[in-house]
């Protein structure tokens, strides 16, 4: 027979019938640029990603498919076996989004364009993306019956594109509550596949935070799998949870598992075997119909991937440093996050947590001092005022985060848009302060706030003292940015003269702030507060705390809101004061921080001054402002 002839006889063949799962085992190649284990793809390898892929192929009736995973269990490695088998098994219009352009550009680069170059059944397909004309871009590929589009969830141009039958939602609980002002992205993508009635919409996220994570809401709506394994020793089938692992918190030198039923102990490598027997289940079978959704924990990730003692010593430094086990709880749990516990903080609890250090006194591990300023009021306020917070910084033990010390709180009175408080406000700033080692102290860094009625004062006075650490910074609740921003040029409109551009503005990302300095008080020992902070003190630290909201479009957001009549200026003042010392360690040479303060003190340049406290208790007095704790 020649090649023709083959060739014709291939053509006139039925189609053998292939599920994802199928098609991939037999023609799927990782490439040794984007996967870990290159070479063929089996399915066994990760035994719980079968059905999901069964699911996903044109013979299974389920148009959603939803996973709420897990990092690190094979999640974008299905979706692209997926990919591969709509362009070779399935043709049609695809697409495919990723939370952002930029990380739908990296995708595309560093996994897809791999793929399709290395899996022998897709190269003649699509050609390289070198050619202009081929049809093949970052963004778009052409192929016999059908095109994959690839887009970001940040651009409503990407998610209004062409109508398709397969789209793929990588990361949702990533995406923006609105994106562009035209909605919400999960909705505005979906629609692109209304018109077909054979349709595949496959979501994949790690949750996020508890009644605002769209991952958990998909699954909640769906027929709710979750994996369940025979235990090695009696067999009873149950779903691997973490609260099973027995392990030495103290000395983590073994980690075992604890059947639910037989109370028997065994270790990981029981794993293989247990996940190539285990089985979905539908747990909320009344939801069966239209969306099938997976749900699996860290605990099944395959030998070689992640273990079981990586998530147990994971764990115990996220107990350590409670910013993490936010991650952890997402990404090893496949749990979302509650704040709920964020509300229980509890002001008089705290003054049992005060340390005996007084106030205006260095408390020995401190390395740098940073103020946080609150501009109240203007326009002829009667409580207009500065609250001027000063805290100090020190290295944790472990590495992992600083401790804070709150060193003073001060208020000086009058209007912001007036010279007498900046002139208050100096003496604060100038004021040295003694480290018990005898070197003294000054302030390192200050953030004062420029989003009241002062706007162009705090500028101006800010940026005449920017070689002394201080910015002008405006709150911003987006969260999910950097802590602190990068400074924008501002005007400064100041006694009716305009210099264009002569200031400097950081955006605080003030939520992911909050969450910080609340860990810090929920997980005590990464907070001080000298011995005479007051009970209203602590009111207003904590007057603010996360709850979930309905945004405009009724989509759900986490959020931080005050106790009812509650003022939170000290919180402020903290959240201001902790941004001045973000933006420190962000300017010091990397990993370098710490060792410059720490050296500074060590060499004190004056240590024989014993007075410095006293002559600034003395200037306060002149500058007229109150020294309340
Ligand atoms: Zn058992």
């Amino acid at each position: 027979m020649n090649a023709w002839e083959k060739g014709f006889l291939d053509g006139l063949r039925p189609q053998e019938p292939l599920t994802v799962d199928a098609w991939s085992d037999k023609y799927r190649i990782l490439s040794s640029r984007g996967a870990a284990e290159p070479g063929k793809y089996r399915t066994d390898r990760a035994p719980f990603m079968r059905e999901p892929m069964r699911e996903l192929s044109t013979d299974s009736s389920i148009q959603r498919v939803v996973l709420m995973f897990a990092a690190q269990l094979g999640k974008s490695e299905t979706m692209l076996n997926w990919v591969a088998y709509c362009i070779d098994y399935a043709p049609a219009p695809m697409l495919l989004i990723q939370p952002s352009l930029s990380m739908a550009q990296r995708l595309s680069k560093q996994r897809l364009e791999p793929m399709l170059q290395e899996t022998p059944r897709l190269a003649d397909k699509i050609p390289p993306a070198r050619s202009r004309d081929s049809g093949n871009s970052q963004y778009a590929k052409i192929f016999p019956g059908g095109f994959l589009a690839i887009g970001g969830s940040n651009s409503a141009a990407s998610l209004r594109s062409m109508p398709a039958r397969y789209i793929g939602l990588d990361e949702i609980s990533a995406y923006p509550g609105d994106v562009d002002g035209e909605g919400d992205p999960v909705a505005l993508a979906e629609k692109r596949a209304s018109t077909f009635t054979k349709r595949k919409i496959f979501l994949t996220s790690t949750p996020t935070i508890k009644g605002s994570c769209r991952i958990e809401a998909e699954y909640e709506e769906s027929d709710q799998r979750k994996f369940y394994c025979g235990c090695p020793i009696c067999g009873f089938y149950q779903v691997l949870m973490f609260e099973q692992l027995r392990f030495d918190s103290k000395k983590l030198d073994k980690v075992e598992y604890e059947c639910i039923s037989c109370k028997e102990r065994f270790d990981e490598t029981a794993k293989t075997t247990m996940l190539r027997k285990g089985e979905w289940r539908a747990t909320k079978p009344e939801n069966a119909g239209i969306t099938a959704g997976f749900w699996l924990n860290g605990l099944a990730s395959p030998m070689g991937w992640l273990s079981w003692f990586e998530i147990c010593d994971e764990f115990l430094k996220a107990k350590q440093n409670p910013a993490l086990m936010r991650t952890w709880v997402n990404t090893r749990k496949a749990e979302t996050f509650s704040y709920e516990y964020q509300e229980k903080l509890n002001a008089e609890a705290l003054m049992d947590t005060r340390s005996d250090y007084l106030p205006g006194t260095i408390p020995e591990p401190v390395v740098c001092l940073c103020m946080g300023v609150d501009v109240q009021g203007g326009m002829g306020s009667a409580t207009s005022r500065l609250e001027v917070s000063t805290w100090g910084y020190s290295p944790d033990p472990s590495g992992i985060a600083e401790n804070m010390y709150l060193i003073d709180h001060n208020i000086i009175y009058g209007d912001p848009n007036q010279g007498e408080v900046w002139t208050g406000l100096d003496v604060l700033l100038n004021a040295e302060y003694e480290h018990p080692s005898g070197a003294k102290m000054k302030i390192s860094g200050c953030a004062v706030d420029s989003g009241g009625l002062a706007t162009s004062s705090v500028y101006e006075w800010c940026m005449r003292r920017r070689n002394k650490g201080v910015i002008a910074i405006k709150g911003s609740s987006r969260s999910g940015g950097p802590i602190i921003g990068k400074g924008s040029r501002v005007d400064i409109n100041y006694s009716g003269r305009v210099r264009k551009k002569s200031g400097v503005v950081y955006l605080l990302n003030t939520e992911d702030i909050k969450d910080r300095i609340f860990s810090k008080i929920k997980g005590s020992g990464k907070i001080f507060f000298h011995s005479e902070t007051t009970s209203e003190y602590f009111k207003e630290l904590t007057g603010e705390y996360r709850t979930q909201k309905t945004n405009s479009k009724g989509y759900p957001v986490s959020t931080y809101e005050k106790k009812p009549n509650q003022a939170v200026e000290k919180l402020d003042c903290c959240v201001y004061s902790y941004s001045a010392y973000q933006l420190l360690t962000k300017t010091a040479p990397k990993g370098k921080f710490f060792d410059i303060y720490a050296k500074k003190l060590l060499n004190p340049t004056n240590s024989s001054d014993k007075k410095t406290l006293n002559s600034k208790h003395a200037s306060s007095k002149q500058a007229n402002f109150v020294n309340q704790w």
